[in-house]
C-alpha cells in the first residue's frame, strides 16, 4: 500500500520540537487531516526507478511490464492506486506467478503472451491486493494456512475494498467491463501449500519459501539466491509498512524480520523485488526495520503520532514508518 500524506511527519517534527522530552503522549497529536491518499499519486507513477529496467511492450495498457535482472518479468499494475507488483518468475520448465494484484486487469492473457510455459500461482499473502486475479489460473499456491486457503477458496466480497474503487483511486482506463459499484474478487480452488522452508523447484531454477508472519499471519518471503533476489510481498516494500489490520500482529511481525535477517545473512543478494511501489537495491533495509519493529515491541520506541483511523504512526530515523493500532503491543 502507498503514502500517507506528509502531514503526519510534518506533525511529528512540531511536535518533537515543542515536547522537549524524548517522548510525548500521542493523544497530544492533532494529525487527524492524515489521509489515506494523496490526490496527486500517480503524477510520479511509474516511479523513476524503473527507468534502470527494460520495458516491455504490451497489448495492455493496463499494466506495465519490465524484464528484470533474473529472468524475472515485473508486472506493475500501475492504474491503480495500490502500485502492486506481479512477479512472473520463469524457470527451465514451469513459471511462478507471485501474487496477482487485485484483479481488475485481465493478468492471465498478459501472462500468456510472456511466457510457453506452464504457470503456477504463489500468493505472498491473502490480502485483497494480492490475489484478485488467481481464479484465473488452474494452478494456485499458498502458504498453508486455513485463512489463506479459506480467503482464496471463498473470494472476498466487494465491501473488504471497496474504497479501493473509489474515484481517485484508479488512474488507467479499465481494461475490461467492470461494474466497480459490485466487483467482488471470485474464489477459486487452492491446489497446493506450502510450507516454511520448503524449496519450490522451477527445473534448474529454486525458490525457498520463507513464513514471515506479521503483516497478516500468511505472509511469506521467497528467497531465489542464486539470481541474488529476495521476494518480499507485503512483509517488506518501500514505504510505509502496515501492521494493523485484523490478521497484523506487530510483535510477531518483528520475530519475522529477525528470522529473515538471519536467514538471509550469509547470502549475497542484490535486490529486494517487494510488493508494491519500486525495486530495492540490496537488502539491509531488512535488518533496519526488523531493529525498528523490536523498538515498538519493547517499548523503547515512545514516541508516534496518531493519525487516520486512529492509527499510530511511528517514524524512524531510517525514513521507515510503521503504521499499528493505537495499542501496546502485547
Ligand atoms: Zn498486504
Amino acid at each position: 500500500m502507498k503514502k500517507l500524506f506528509s502531514v503526519i511527519t510534518l506533525a511529528a517534527v512540531l511536535l518533537s520540537c515543542l515536547v522537549p522530552a524524548a517522548a510525548f503522549a500521542a493523544d497530544e497529536a492533532e494529525t487527524e487531516e492524515a489521509t489515506l491518499v494523496d490526490d496527486d499519486w500517480y503524477a510520479a507513477v511509474p516511479y523513476e526507478s524503473w527507468d534502470q529496467f527494460e520495458p516491455v511492450e504490451t497489448d495492455q495498457s493496463w499494466y506495465d511490464v519490465y524484464k528484470m535482472p533474473g529472468d524475472v518479468y515485473a508486472i506493475c499494475c500501475n492504474g491503480q492506486w495500490e502500485l502492486d507488483i506481479c512477479y512472473l518468475i520463469l524457470g527451465g520448465d514451469q513459471a511462478l506467478l507471485l501474487d496477482t494484484g487485485l484483479g481488475l486487469g485481465d493478468l492471465k492473457s498478459l501472462v500468456d503472451t510472456l511466457t510457453d510455459m506452464p504457470v503456477s500461482v504463489l500468493v505472498s499473502h491473502s490480502h485483497y491486493d494480492h490475489v484478485g486475479n488467481a481464479h484465473q489460473f488452474d494452478d494456485v499456491w499458498c502458504y498453508d494456512s486455513e485463512a489463506c486457503v479459506d480467503t482464496l477458496t471463498n473470494g472476498i466480497e466487494h465491501d473488504v475494498f471497496a474504497y479501493e474503487l473509489e474515484e481517485g483511486m484508479i488512474a488507467r482506463e479499465l481494461p475490461r467491463d467492470i461494474d466497480l459499484d459490485t466487483y467482488a474478487i471470485p474464489g477459486t480452488e487452492v491446489t497446493r501449500t506450502v510450507k516454511d522452508g520448503e524449496v519450490i523447484d522451477l527445473g534448474g531454477r529454486t525458490l525457498e519459501v520463507l513464513w514471515t508472519p506479521g503483516h497478516t499471519g500468511d505472509s511469506i518471503m521467497v528467497i531465489d539466491e542464486a539470481n541474488g533476489i529476495l521476494f518480499t510481498g507485503d512483509t517488506y516494500y518501500p514505504d510505509d509498512l502496515y501492521a494493523w489490520s485484523d490478521d497484523s500482529d506487530v510483535t510477531v511481525y518483528a520475530d519475522s524480520m529477525c528470522k529473515a535477517a538471519d536467514r538471509i545473512a550469509d547470502m549475497d543478494l542484490d535486490w529486494i523485488y517487494p510488493g508494491h511501489n519500486e525495486i530495492v537495491t540490496g537488502t539491509d533495509v531488512i535488518e533496519e526495520v526488523a531493529g525498528d519493529l523490536e523498538q515498538i515491541v519493547s517499548g523503547e520506541k515512545t514516541d508516534y503520532v496518531i493519525g487516520e483511523e486512529d492509527y499510530r504512526y511511528y517514524d524512524f530515523p531510517n525514513d521507515i514508518r510503521i503504521v499499528t493500532l493505537d495499542e501496546d503491543p502485547a
